[in-house]
């Protein structure tokens, strides 16, 4: 039944406006018995008009020999159900030998994976996915390589090694990046030093270790450092006294006392082994709020010569000291914060093809190109240099697209996206880069909308966010998704509501750009990172033979699929895997949805105060022009219809009209969708 007197306003609204409307009763509307639209039914002959890339983890996808691992031979198998679901690319995660399951930690960009098969079999998916119209899209990893590339030990092991200049080393961090002598950290001046994001990679400074101050003068401490042979000295057990002076070197909880000689003197032998120096403390109230904290005045002068006096340091800002360091202990960086990525080193951006770093990853890349890949999508890229909002990262990337598109021979340019995790206006410089580049604000302007019943603010978020990129690159590529492997997945942030996931889909599908599908997203999976990543990467559930462990190739134990298979939601009307099917089937055989552009609704937009949770918008392009309605609440709205509508490309919901009036009046269930042709 409608429910007219609840939208009078609108009503009223709408009425005024008769006038710029045709009033005609839409034709060839398709409606059930009880006036529910159903869609025409949508004759896609195969042809793939739209991008849509399907985003896997090779690990957890399909799994076709039975060792609990996904595979290429699995994704070859089930490639099939990849062409139903209208996928014109696939992106597979990291393809190469890596440390750990998910492949980012790379240590042979040019191989392959041994668990997921052989290169022979990689080229085999290729050639079968390209028989499908199907792009391979590899996840090249060039932040960093793992710790433990034969590039890395080799860089560590010897000042001479010919891959010292692939990795960025220092004994002196904060200094080095001070004076400009980082060339990956150069724009942003002792801003851009983080303690947190450099790691020990060799350490001449271990051993037994006499440390002496001199304190006579409370104003003016001194210490010296001198390598022995004498034993480490026991633990200091006299009782407290307010002149208790500590050796502080490792996480809060470990000091060493020092003896108290008299005369202000102090001396304490340890045997030392601290990856990042040492600081010297007065007695705190507890271990976590220390006294005064003594260290080096500035970074140039913070590296400590054994046997040379060393003024100490006190600022009543206790962040003003600087850690000494010992001599002999070199340190690599990794932005990301851990100890298993060694950053590249590519030189001053402007320079970056010069440097070898650059020269070896072009090199290895062109020799995917050769075995057939189609594009790259290019990881952490906004952590290549330092500044994530300098022009060195574009700058950089413009270098490697321009190095690889150069080099590819396909019909069309390169394929290369780039992860900038973050708002659309960091993003957006990176067009300047790349031609692609994934909308996170979409999937976080969508979740926030659909769980809070408004509609109406989404068109106007993205066609912003749409001019910001077309203002850097007029043929950008908005990489649109809801979730992916770093993220909780899309069902979880949706509060597992299937009636949400659906919405959310027909959304993506719908909407302008070139979208992305996460695995198991079509089957309205749920996960959360809380316990682990895995979580959010765990098995596609085929209902057959071809899922994979999760215990295969993590320590997490096993944990249940969270939804019905393919096989039964492929089966079900209702399931959420049938509106991917049947919302990427309309976007291939709708123009105006394959590749036309989002407009702006004249009358259903943010202005519509009365109609929040409406969500509209046209897709547009020389073919034709389509009306996308979604209702973002979960409650049913209605409204009357003014645009002249002649078909139903594709609904999702329940969605009725009733002609009897002048003007039709749609009726919107509950997070449900329609597309008509206009
Ligand atoms: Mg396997």
């Amino acid at each position: 039944m409608m429910k007219r007197t609840a939208y009078l306003t609108l009503t009223l609204l709408l009425g005024a406006s008769l006038c710029a409307c045709n009033p005609d009763k839409p034709k060839d509307i398709e409606e059930g018995p009880s006036g529910l639209l159903t869609a025409d039914p949508i004759e896609w002959d195969g042809t793939k008009n739209a991008e849509i890339t399907y985003q896997l983890l090779v690990y957890s996808f399909a799994d076709s020999d039975g060792d609990g691992i996904g595979d290429f031979q699995g994704i070859i198998d089930k490639l099939d159900y990849l062409d139903s679901l209208g996928a014109t690319a696939l992106w597979l995660s990291p393809i190469h030998p890596a440390m750990s399951y998910h492949g980012y930690d790379v240590l042979d960009y040019a191989a392959v994976n041994p668990d997921f098969g052989t290169m022979e079999d990689f080229r085999a998916l290729v050639a079968a996915a390209h028989e499908r119209d199907i792009k391979i899209y590899i996840d090249y990893v060039l932040n960093h390589s793992g710790s433990d590339h034969p590039w890395f030990l080799d860089a560590c092991a010897s000042a001479g090694s010919p891959y010292r200049e692939f990795y960025t080393f220092s004994e002196n961090p904060a200094a080095d990046i001070e004076a400009g002598r980082i060339p990956m950290i150069a724009s942003e001046g002792a801003n851009g030093y983080d303690s947190g994001q450099w790691f020990v990679a060799s350490n001449d400074a271990e051993g037994v270790m006499e440390f002496v101050m001199d304190w006579s003068n409370p104003a003016a401490p001194t210490v010296t450092v001198t390598r022995t042979d004498a034993p480490a000295d026991p633990e200091n057990t006299a009782p407290a006294t307010d002149n208790d002076k500590f050796l502080y070197a490792g996480d809060p909880g470990q000091y060493f006392k020092f003896y108290d000689d008299g005369g202000g003197m102090y001396s304490l032998t340890v045997d030392f082994n601290s990856p990042w120096g040492f600081l010297i403390r007065t007695e705190g109230t507890d271990d976590w709020t220390p006294g005064t904290k003594y260290g080096a005045e500035n970074s140039e002068n913070a590296v400590i010569q054994y046997g040379v006096k060393m003024p100490l340091f006190s600022s009543e800002d206790n962040n003003a000291v600087r850690d000494i360091l010992m001599p002999g202990t070199l340190f690599y960086h990794s932005h990301l914060w851990t100890s298993w990525f060694a950053d590249f080193n590519y030189g001053p951006a402007a320079q970056a093809e010069q440097s070898p770093a650059f020269q070896e990853l072009v090199r290895i890349g062109q020799g995917w190109v050769d075995a057939g890949v189609d594009g790259m999508r290019l990881d952490a890229v906004k952590h290549i240099y330092h500044s994530e909002t300098s022009d060195e990262n574009p700058t950089f990337l413009a270098k490697f697209y321009d190095a690889m598109n150069g080099y590819y021979q396909g019909s069309e340019p390169f394929y290369m996206v780039g992860e900038v995790l973050s708002e659309h206006n960091v993003v957006a410089p990176y067009y300047a880069g790349l031609p692609a580049a994934f909308d996170f604000s979409f999937w976080w302007r969508l979740s926030s909308g659909i769980n809070s019943g408004t509609g109406n603010t989404f068109v106007k978020d993205i066609l912003s966010y749409q001019q910001e990129y077309a203002a850097v690159r007029p043929d950008y590529i908005e990489a649109t998704k809801l979730s992916n492997h770093d993220e909780n997945r899309a069902g979880s942030d949706l509060g597992e509501s299937t009636a949400k996931m659906r919405l959310a889909g027909a959304v993506l599908l719908t909407a302008g750009g070139e979208p992305y599908i996460y695995y198991g997203e079509e089957l309205g999976y749920t996960g959360v990172k809380d316990n682990g990543d895995e979580y959010v990467r765990i098995p596609m559930n085929w209902g057959d033979s071809y899922n994979t462990k999760l215990s295969s190739y993590t320590d997490k134990s096993e944990i249940t699929l969270p939804t019905a298979s393919v096989s039964e939601q492929a089966a079900d009307a209702s399931s959420v895997f049938r509106v991917y099917k049947d919302f990427a089937q309309a976007r291939h055989a709708c123009p105006a949805l394959a590749h036309g552009r989002m407009v702006r609704h004249d009358l259903y937009n943010e202005t519509l105060a009365s109609l929040p949770a409406l969500c509209a918008w046209i897709m547009e392009s020389e073919e034709g022009r389509v009306l996308v309605l979604h209702n973002f609440s979960g409650g049913e709205i209605n409204f009357l219809l003014h645009d002249t509508v002649t078909g139903t490309v594709s609904v999702q919901g329940e969605v009725s009209m009733d002609r009897g009036g002048d003007v039709p009046r749609l009726t919107m269930g509950a997070y449900s969708s329609v597309v008509f042709n206009i």
